[in-house]
């Protein structure tokens, strides 16, 4: 069959909370992980007569978020009701936003593949979350903690055009969420969902194919996974002269397919209409000002940089700028250092891997970026070896001891002392008086063997540069 034949196409749609204490439309907290209806009251239950207030900050952090992704910003948008019945759904309807979202056009750059790409969002608006059924033998329970917690839904348009593009495009939005402290992008929390809709069609064609939509992601990897299942189940339907129907799928993790849930023809009618009990949304200049100007720099502008100021490649400026943890860490690093590659590869090489191994955020698992730092300046003085600094860096990983206390209790100093050195090539030099005899008759190689002596002879603790410029001399006197 030829795949080639074919084009994918793929617009996501991304759910994800906001980072508020409290949720949406009532004070109630937002934490995640508390007992079932700990976090509740009758706004949230949706009780009769109560009347929802609206959070300010969910609408900062949801203007900061479309400011981040170059969107327009509404100046007055209004809320709807998406009427439809289900368990976790107290008041039979949802407060979202429907014709007119705060946040409107905007895109997201990607640079998979190498070329950047810009992927364009269709909307960004707010909405309260539902609870959450939990089925158990004998009953099913609801649990409306997550009642009202607050959303955002971003929209792109069918941009995307594979599984590695759609890949690159959430990892950006999400490295964005959380640079900007809108979200904590947490996917195992379900506080970043994703809804994925696919379609093919023939390369070269313009018009899009109809798609398919699939629910229920919550990896990265399920949703690389599930449209590279999607994109060949549609190809081989249209190869064997059928038509790709418009349904909404189930990714099954554990078969590693798609299933048909439900068919758009039986779509919902949500029955839209202004929410009457909240007064349209109005977002002041003034406002969108104050956020622009508390804009901290974005990854693609840290990557920008990186490359530019520090000549680390793109793929290192990409693994350090991908979280804003470990980019700000690699920047308290440096200040002091003139070798920032290599700075950048103890980042990315020892630092990720204490962290990755304690399985917790660099704040606790590694020591403070300027102790980190101040080894590598050790290093670069020639006071300490580059193997001697990774051996105290494991040290201050355990014992969260300051890098000079674990230098000098380990005992871990180069010796660039000349006398002690000279003393040490002496003695090597009068111990073999062969191969000394050889080295001046013209057997250069047996330089590094000299070498090799004398930091055995101190205990390999000796500064190699001032090993090989005394053993010169000492060999050419
Ligand atoms: P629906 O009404 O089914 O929700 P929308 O037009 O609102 O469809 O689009 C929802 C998402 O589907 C958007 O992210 C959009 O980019 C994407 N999309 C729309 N048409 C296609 C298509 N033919 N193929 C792939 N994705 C599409
Ligand atoms: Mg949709
Ligand atoms: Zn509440």
């Amino acid at each position: 069959m030829n795949h080639d034949a074919y084009e994918a196409v793929i617009g996501l749609e991304v759910h994800t909370h906001l980072l508020t204490k409290s949720k949406l439309f009532c004070g109630c907290s937002t934490e995640f992980g508390r007992a079932p209806n700990e976090n509740v009251c009758p706004v949230c239950m949706g009780m009769p007569g109560v009347l929802p207030v609206l959070n300010q900050h969910a609408v900062e952090l949801a203007v900061r978020t479309g400011i981040a992704a170059h969107c327009d910003i509404s100046p007055r948008s209004i809320f709807d009701r998406k009427s439809y019945f289900y368990p976790d759904l107290p008041k039979n309807y949802q407060i979202s936003q429907y014709e007119t979202p705060v946040c409107k056009g905007g895109y997201i750059e990607i640079a998979e593949g190498g070329e950047p790409k810009r992927i364009r969002l269709v909307r960004i608006h707010i909405e309260e979350d539902a609870g959450k059924n939990i089925h158990e033998t004998g009953a099913s329970l609801v649990d409306f903690n997550r009642s009202c917690v607050p959303l955002i839904e971003i929209v792109s348009e069918p941009d995307l055009r594979s599984a590695a593009e759609a890949g690159a495009y959430l990892r950006e939005l999400r490295a964005i969420l959380r640079y900007i402290e809108a979200s904590d992008g947490r996917m195992e929390e379900g506080s970043f969902r994703c809804d994925v809709n696919v379609s093919v069609r023939r390369r070269g064609a313009s018009e899009l194919g109809t798609k398919s939509e699939i629910k229920n992601l919550n990896s990265f990897r399920f949703v690389e996974k599930a449209i590279e299942y999607e994109v060949s189940r549609q190809i081989e339907v249209l190869e064997a002269g059928g038509k790709v129907a418009q349904e909404t799928h189930l990714w099954d993790p554990v078969r590693e397919e798609t299933r048909p849930m439900r068919s758009k023809e039986f779509a919902n009618d949500y029955r839209y209409f202004p929410e009457p009990d909240l007064p349209p949304l109005v977002v002041p200049a003034a406002m969108v000002e104050q956020v622009r100007r508390t804009m901290p720099e974005l990854p693609a502008a840290r990557r920008k940089r990186y490359a530019a100021e520090f000549a680390l490649s793109d793929y290192e400026a990409q693994v350090l700028t991908a979280d804003r943890d470990t980019s700000d860490y690699f920047e308290s690093m440096i200040p002091n250092l003139k070798n920032r590659k290599s700075a950048a590869n103890w980042v990315m090489t020892e630092v990720l891997r204490a962290a990755n191994e304690a399985g917790k955020s660099l704040a606790n698992s590694v020591p403070p970026a300027t102790e980190t730092g101040a080894l590598l300046k050790m290093v670069e003085d020639q006071k300490i070896s580059l193997n001697a600094a990774k051996t105290a860096f494991a040290a201050m990983v355990k014992s969260g001891k300051s890098a000079d206390a674990t230098i000098s209790e380990l005992g871990l100093s180069q010796v660039s002392d000349e006398s002690a050195i000279a003393a040490a090539c002496e003695k090597v030099i009068a111990a073999e008086p062969a191969k000394v005899a050889e080295y001046r008759a013209g057997r250069d190689k047996l330089f590094g063997f000299f070498v090799g002596q004398v930091m055995k002879a101190m205990g390999g603790k000796a500064n190699p540069k001032v090993i090989n410029e005394i053993l010169r001399r000492k060999l050419s006197a």
